[in-house]
């Protein structure tokens, strides 16, 4: 086993080696929820959620924390032009945030903090860079002074002018009140009619930089191993993280960063500000499958631009169709001979084999899924022939599982499936009772009792389990 990564940091390819023996300890950057996340967006968290199925199929055991933005100026200006208090308004995008990655399969951190409920533990990252002279007050906002960190711009390769031209849609406005321009606000004083948390920096509310810092180092310690991004991010985001945090410590802050290459509609960057965005409710309406959004976006290895088309979508849902049928095809096909051709067992074994050092070779998902196509030929092969043997059933079987638990991008075995219908069957005997069909909603009771399902009613809903 050896995974390797491109590290941003140090611009090369590098074997993992996280800072304690088979445990990591990762990063990511989450949404600001001030509006549906759009699948530019979702292109990262396909990628981030490669990464985290990747390492825990290799055995890792993993920390996963990714921040939900809570609080910032975008999210400040529409909740008070939504005329709602900011935790109503940000709840309603955080539930949706969930349901779309949900759907497109990615998997919960095990860490999900909100900026708003981090405010003390941020106030104290700023008072410990205060008390060490890399911050200073000014006009009741609290600042980062970049000339007290000579290392600032090591990730980035030094675009200190971009922090000055406004690189970043949220480099702050108010520059006159810094000591020097490329200054960044820890902690800003709100406008009379803007949310403010009472501090011993006055009253006012974070710079999103800093939340990503003080969540971070809570949850994961001072110094952790993967930080990741959309590659937007590493300038000044991610740049002024590491100068928060390694300014206050002085210890490394991350040792592995990776960044996913944009989204790209026509050559230029999926945004919210181009209004060149589909959100997946946007697909899902025109009736593609989120799986096969997913394929599309994880498809393509994450260092690489991905122009997104609605024909690379429909090619994904093609693609995906056969897939699920020769796996479905394998897992109901009855052994034939008693054992595989040699070739054919051997075809199996080296696609397996190919699709892991593929994954370890900086997530090439490209290569890997050659090899899934490479299984898929060797299956239908022998599916064809009939020349299906249990031991080569049950190895093609087991590379398929991998696949799934790396990319997950097949359809759910019949199981899963079942699943869904038993939902469906409760949600349909709910509203029968709500519509005082109780005879219809008892024979919907009767009917998953003959299928061995038992339904127990609560205060909080009907939970179900497999007698
Ligand atoms: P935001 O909600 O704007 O903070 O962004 C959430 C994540 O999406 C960040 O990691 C961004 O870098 C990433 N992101 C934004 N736009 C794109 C895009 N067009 N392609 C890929 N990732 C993106
Ligand atoms: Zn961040």
């Amino acid at each position: 086993m050896s995974v390797r990564f491109f590290n941003s940091l140090t611009r090369s390819r590098e074997p993992f080696l996280p800072l304690e023996p088979g445990r990591v300890r990762m990063y990511a950057c989450g949404p600001t929820v001030y509006n549906f996340a759009h699948i530019g967006n979702f292109r990262t968290f396909v990628f981030v959620d490669a990464l985290r199925r990747h390492l825990k199929w290799r055995g890792y055991e993993l920390l996963h924390v990714m921040n939900l933005t809570d609080v910032d100026d975008k999210i400040i200006r529409d909740a008070r032009a939504a005329g709602l208090p900011l935790r109503e308004f940000t709840e309603k995008y955080i539930r949706h945030f969930w349901e779309d990655a949900d759907a497109l399969g990615i998997e919960r951190p095990e860490v999900a903090p909100r900026a708003t409920e981090h405010i003390p533990e941020m106030i104290a990252l700023i008072g410990r860079l205060t008390r060490c002279g890399c911050a200073y007050h000014s006009d009741g906002s609290t600042y980062f002074r970049i000339a007290s960190f000579p290392r600032y711009g090591a990730l980035s390769g030094g675009k200190l002018a971009g922090n000055v031209a406004g690189a970043s849609e949220r480099v702050e406005a108010d520059e006159y009140e810094k000591d020097d321009a490329r200054d960044f606000a820890l902690w800003k004083r709100s406008q009379p009619d803007e949310p403010a948390w009472d501090s011993p920096l006055g009253p006012g509310r974070p710079g999103w930089h800093i939340e990503c810092s003080a969540m971070a180092m809570k949850y994961l310690g001072e110094s952790l191993d993967i930080h990741c991004g959309g590659v937007d991010l590493m300038f000044p985001h991610h740049e002024n993280e590491i100068a928060q945090s390694e300014g206050a410590t002085g210890k490394p802050f991350a040792k592995y960063w990776l960044h996913a290459e944009h989204l790209l509609v026509n050559g230029r960057k999926m945004s919210k500000r181009e209004g060149n965005y589909y959100t997946l409710r946007d697909l899902l309406e025109r009736g593609y499958a989120a799986r096969a959004v997913r394929y599309a976006l994880v498809a393509v290895p994450y260092r690489k631009p991905l122009n997104f088309t609605l024909e690379g979508v429909e090619a994904a849902e093609r693609r995906l169709k056969r897939l699920n049928e020769t796996v479905r095809r394998l897992r109901e096909a009855k052994s034939v001979v008693a054992e595989a051709a040699d070739d054919a067992a051997t075809t199996i074994a080296q696609a397996r084999k190919a699709f892991g050092a593929a994954m370890d070779d900086d997530l090439n998902t490209a290569e890997a899924l050659a090899a899934v196509a490479q299984l898929e030929t060797a299956v239908n092969i022998a599916l064809t022939r009939g020349e299906l043997s249990e031991p080569f059933k049950r190895t093609a079987l087991a590379a398929f599982d991998d696949v799934q638990t790396v990319l997950g991008i097949l359809d759910p075995p019949e199981e899963a499936l079942l699943d869904a219908a038993v939902e469906a069957l409760i949600a349909e005997r709910m509203a029968a009772r709500q519509a005082r069909n109780f005879a219809r909603a008892d024979a919907i009771r009767a009917q998953l009792a003959a299928q061995g399902v038992l339904l127990e009613d609560g205060k909080d809903g009907t939970r179900w389990r497999r007698a």
